[in-house]
């Protein structure tokens, strides 16, 4: 006869996602799904227990930041998510995806975006269904959601032009954006501080954020400035969803450089201006004070972007001079006897634009302010970049937030911050039965220990898995074990609703 349940998850501290204080309990699992929580009689005949006395059961994190599509294909495993306790991947956001997958994207990507999202051997899909339907077939060990990328739909529609798209092309971009959703995509993400993001102006996006608009979608967008120009690059994107009449999704929330510190103070009050107005406004960040991106994206020709200090940016990766990796970009100029916009230009050219750069840019006081907004979720924005030191946000985002702002400084509760990392984006990004603990629900589960969950990777050494995550399950199968990831295929691709 078979058991009653696959698993059991016996005796932990359910904290069950929507913020209601953790109440003692088990959790049951039968066929990828949340078979029972509550005190289940000993014997009442699972297939495998474990034992939580003492831990945490919450339910699967949501990582909303992601830039995984190539690694779900090329890392399957993606074992320095699932380490973190992360169940979910939205991917394509900052305007990049992997799709529609044409040769003017293709030959774009060949220029640089590697060092970003990961190397790609062959394309062998074109329209998003069709790399959605590739990732399904890498079999990866989390759920993957995904995004329309407006950068990516940019590119294969009109290159690298920068004027506005003509009505004919913008018709083509409706299209691909239209196939998109219709092939389950959540939302549509803009990066406007890359290229192509960069030329678009507020009308073109509003017009592509009402196809979305129809299926329900959202807009998620790393906006035009994050700093001096922050709050108008806010409004902006604000006014896209306020026009096009869908939720706005602010990535990594930051106010960049030095001259911009304490900015936040007065970006989130327009936040919650807007939420008084009825426009869903929220945003995800991570819990550093560096950033991440594409060397080219900050030093267009060499020179560094205003304000920012060569000693401030750390080169995480390249494709060939590995010596570099780890290095401050003052470091870079005296080991290779230039000046600093020389060195930068030689980096990129030699580099083939594959750099990514770690940049000091923030400061913990705003860090802090964004984290405790209610309406923060918690997104790594990692790089998966397969060589270098990445930053530690790739392998450390939510055990960081658990371990030193829950636990260590109390900026929220326990409850609170397993909230924003589980039923606040399943709700806002449409994860239907997912993101809490309840009957019914898949069985995306994570089993930790408050007192010790921690990341334990540095900027010198960040490929470190986490501290005091015991177990996590995908769809009601065990990806980490004993604090080990292992690849499973559990993951599924997510369809928004
Ligand atoms: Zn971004």
């Amino acid at each position: 006869m078979r058991d009653a349940y696959d698993l059991v998850i016996r005796g932990g501290a359910i904290v069950d996602g929507t913020g209601a204080p953790s109440r003692p309990g088990d959790v049951a699992v039968r066929d990828g799904r949340i078979a029972a929580v509550g005190n289940l009689v000993q014997g009442a005949g699972a297939a495998a227990e474990i034992d939580a006395s003492g831990l945490v059961v919450s339910p699967g994190f949501i990582d909303v930041h992601c830039h995984d599509d190539i690694a779900l294909i090329n890392i399957p495993g993606v074992e320095f998510k699932t380490a973190q306790g992360v169940a979910t991947l939205v991917c394509g956001n900052c305007g990049l995806g992997a799709a529609p997958a044409n040769e003017q994207f293709r030959q774009f990507y060949a220029r640089g975006t590697e060092g970003v999202l990961g190397p790609v051997e062959e394309f062998t899909w074109r329209s998003h269904r069709e790399f959605y339907d590739t990732v399904r077939a890498a079999k990866p060990s989390a759920n993957a959601a995904f995004l329309a990328a407006h950068g990516t739909i940019r590119i294969a529609v009109m290159g690298l032009d920068r004027g506005p798209p003509s009505d004919e092309q913008m018709a083509v971009m409706k299209e691909h954006v239209r196939e998109a959703m219709d092939a389950g995509a959540v939302g549509l993400s803009s990066g406007l501080i890359y290229v192509p993001g960069t030329f678009a102006r507020t009308e073109e996006l509003i017009e592509l954020a009402r196809v979305v608009e129809k299926y329900g979608g959202l807009y998620v967008s790393h906006i035009r400035n994050e700093g001096s120009g922050l709050l108008d690059a806010v409004a902006e994107a604000i006014h896209i969803g306020e026009e096009a009449g869908v939720p706005v999704q602010l990535s990594h929330h930051k106010a960049s450089g030095e001259a911009n510190f304490g900015l936040t103070e007065q970006s989130l009050p327009l936040i919650d201006e807007a939420r008084a107005r009825g426009v869903g406004v929220t945003m995800d960040a991570y819990p550093y004070v560096a950033a991440s991106t594409a060397l080219v994206a900050i030093a267009r020709g060499g020179r560094l972007a205003p304000g920012l200090d060569p000693h401030d940016v750390l080169i995480a990766s390249v494709k060939h001079q590995h010596e570099y990796e780890g290095k401050r970009v003052d470091e870079i100029a005296s080991m290779m006897d230039l000046p600093v916009e020389d060195a930068v230009q030689r980096l990129l050219r030699e580099e083939e634009n594959t750099p990514v750069a770690v940049m000091f840019v923030m400061d913990e006081v705003d860090v802090r302010r964004v984290l405790q907004h209610p309406q923060c979720m918690i997104g790594s924005d990692g790089l998966p970049s397969p060589t270098g030191k990445p930053h530690p946000r790739l392998y450390g985002t939510f055990p960081r937030v658990l371990g030193r702002y829950v636990r260590e400084e109390g900026l929220l509760s326990l409850e609170e911050g397993v909230r924003r990392m589980t039923s606040l984006p399943a709700q806002t990004f449409k994860l239907t039965d997912r993101g809490e603990v309840r009957e019914g629900y898949w069985a995306d589960l994570v089993v930790f220990d408050p007192a010790a969950i921690i990341d334990t990777g540095t900027y010198e050494d960040p490929r470190q898995y986490p501290r005091g995550i015991s177990s996590v399950l995908v769809n009601g199968q065990l990806v980490v074990v004993d604090g080990s990831p292992r690849q499973v295929g559990a993951g599924q691709v997510l369809a928004r609703g």
